[in-house]
């Protein structure tokens, strides 16, 4: 590929994980849409090849590879399976809030196992009254000796039922808005803790995506992230490093479609030529590849940004990211659908099921409405 940004090592990673994708899991992607049954022979592939450990430091049982290998490695699984994609996704979102906010014993405590895959993480944020205006959550922790007693019910919480650790955000000063909130990491295994009902959903279908159900669940102070009060701009923090794994399953659903519908349009012939002879059939193609071009060209980018360490533009960079790859994806598998015309709708083929699976890159980790807010508020602070 011309202007590869990844070494030679990061490529054959690359080729690990574009195999492992295309024999292992393309095979299985239909039947993990029609089941709605999480993929725990995915999380097993990941893990017999250390594909969680990209996402970890050396000293937490990882490989500690870049950013940019991380999304890649989720833009080639996404190519295939947006399920399996967004284990990779999640597994990230779930340990940013250690990873940034962790003491080094939290970090031993809890990341190896996340690097392993012996355990899946989530993030709990939202809640039935609270998306996109998530300080307005009702969870609440108060102190008690050596201990928190959290209660509060988490809505839509993907990996629900699934993860052993959840970042839960709750209100440790119902008062404070913005600056009452504090994050805790809460094992499944806790008295207290139930994960109520999983969702039946238009797409990513083998993903579970659940309620959380918190009742007098004792979780030790031990297992705060960072002081009380900083939960809020940590959860915002973590949303800036998480987001371009979403953009990454975006482009990947994208190219995947476009790989698909090219491939389909050599061969299917209308009026005695090839469909993608036709121009307007050939420019739809055209315009799929250029607009996937363009999201792999700022979502790498900004993983070199967040591999430099340099964050002080990454709230912007981020947002701008997810918000085009994922509505790239949004319209590039609604184009592969109409490339495909009636087979295109049917299930027998694998577009309709990106187009599904694509249109939750629009919504979850903040809607593409929020993120526009978002670049928006960054250009008039710039
Ligand atoms: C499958 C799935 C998985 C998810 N996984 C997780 C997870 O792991 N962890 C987690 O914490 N949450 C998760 N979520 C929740 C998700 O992040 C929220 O659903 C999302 O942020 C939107 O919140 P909401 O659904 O309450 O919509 P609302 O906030 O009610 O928004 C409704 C509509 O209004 C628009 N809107 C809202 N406010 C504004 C505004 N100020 N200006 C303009 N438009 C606005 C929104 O863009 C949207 O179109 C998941 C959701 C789903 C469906």
């Amino acid at each position: 590929m011309p202007h590869d940004p990844l070494t030679a090592e990061q490529g054959e990673i690359r080729e690990l994980v574009r195999t492992l994708a295309r024999e292992r899991i393309e095979p299985r992607a239909a039947e993990i849409d029609k089941s709605a049954e999480f993929p725990w022979d995915v999380v097993e592939l990941f893990r017999e090849n250390g594909l969680f450990g990209l996402m970890f430091d050396e000293e937490h049982g990882g490989i500690g590879a870049s950013a940019l290998m991380t999304l890649v490695a989720i833009e080639e699984v996404a190519k295939v399976c947006a399920t399996s994609a967004l284990i990779l996704a999640v597994q990230e979102l779930g340990a940013l809030g250690i990873k940034l906010a962790g003491s080094d014993e939290q970090k031993q405590r809890f990341l190896p196992r996340l690097a392993s895959g012996e355990w899946l993480a989530a993030y709990a944020l939202t809640e039935a009254d609270s998306g996109s205006d998530s300080a307005a959550m009702r969870s609440e922790a108060r102190r008690d000796g050596d201990d928190y007693i959290l209660n509060g019910t988490k809505r839509f919480i993907t990996n629900a039922g699934v993860a052993h650790l959840y970042v839960f955000f709750a209100k440790t000063d119902p008062a404070g808005g913005h600056d009452g909130i504090s994050a805790f990491v809460v094992e499944a295994d806790t008295p207290g803790f139930q994960v109520g009902r999983i969702e039946p959903k238009m797409g990513i279908k083998g993903s579970t995506t659940g309620e959380l159900l918190l009742d007098d669940c004792r979780v030790p102070a031990a297992n705060r992230l960072g002081a009380e009060g900083e939960g809020f701009p940590l959860a915002m923090r973590i949303l800036d490093r998480s987001r371009p794994g979403i953009a990454a399953q975006g482009l990947g659903l994208a190219q995947g479609a476009t790989d698909y519908a090219l491939a389909y349009a050599k061969e299917r012939e209308t009026f005695g030529e090839s469909i993608a002879k036709h121009q307007l059939i050939a420019g739809m193609l055209a315009d799929m590849e250029t607009k996937c071009a363009a999201a792999r060209t700022l979502l790498y980018r900004c993983a070199q940004v967040i591999d430099s360490g340099d964050e002080s533009e990454l709230t912007k960079l981020s947002a701008i990211t997810k918000l085009f790859c994922t509505d790239v994806a949004m319209e590039v598998t609604t184009d592969a659908v109409q490339v495909l015309g009636g087979y295109g709708y049917i299930q027998e083929y694998p577009v309709e099921r990106m187009m599904r699976d694509a249109k939750i890159t629009q919504i979850y980790e903040g809607t593409n409405q929020i993120q526009r807010l978002v670049i928006a508020r960054e250009m008039l602070r710039d």
